[in-house]
């Protein structure tokens, strides 16, 4: 396994989409160093999520957890998960904001408007379909992380730019 080098915002690859992967690809094993690899750097740099993209690589995939033990508190414990190819279908209209940051964007943070439930339809790191239903930090996450397939930050979408924040002093 290795430590990927984390791409920070000016890199091309976190403005372009990202392509589909196979999922016949994914139950032959083909990506699962990468996977690993994944894993290592996100567990590294103490990440919630961490998108494909983020490491250099243009594939539709990202991994993410939620502790509700860190900042999402109250939230449902979503163990380290691999969603490939990812799609939403809003379920509730209503947007709700809250902080939100990025390894690729380091030092900074922002409030994000995000909907507040979605459904997910995914392929699995094994290839096989998921579909479940996000809300609240979960759908966050899985929002914020994919929209890094799409070539988008959170910055992006933050409506008050006023929010727009350091959290280390210098
Ligand atoms: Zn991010």
């Amino acid at each position: 396994m290795a430590i990927l080098k984390v791409m920070k915002l000016g890199s091309d690859v976190l403005r372009k989409r990202a392509v589909e992967i196979e999922s016949h690809d994914l139950k032959k094993g083909r990506f699962k160093h990468f996977f690993d690899d994944l894993r290592e750097t996100m567990a590294e740099y103490s990440g919630t999520g961490l998108a494909a993209p983020q490491v250099g690589t243009g594939v539709r995939a990202f991994l993410y957890m939620v502790d509700p033990g860190s900042r999402a508190k109250g939230a449902v414990e979503v163990p380290q998960t691999i969603l490939v190819n990812p799609t939403f279908e809003p379920l509730d209209p209503e947007e709700v904001e809250d902080w939100e940051a990025c390894l690729s964007v380091p030092f900074l943070a922002a409030r994000v408007p995000r909907p507040r439930k979605v459904r997910v339809r995914a392929l699995g790191e094994n290839g096989k379909p998921l579909e479940f239903v996000a809300d609240d930090f979960h759908a966050r996450v899985v929002l914020h992380e994919s929209d890094h397939l799409d070539g988008v930050v959170y910055l992006d979408r933050v409506r008050d730019r006023s929010s727009i924040r350091y959290t280390i002093d210098f």
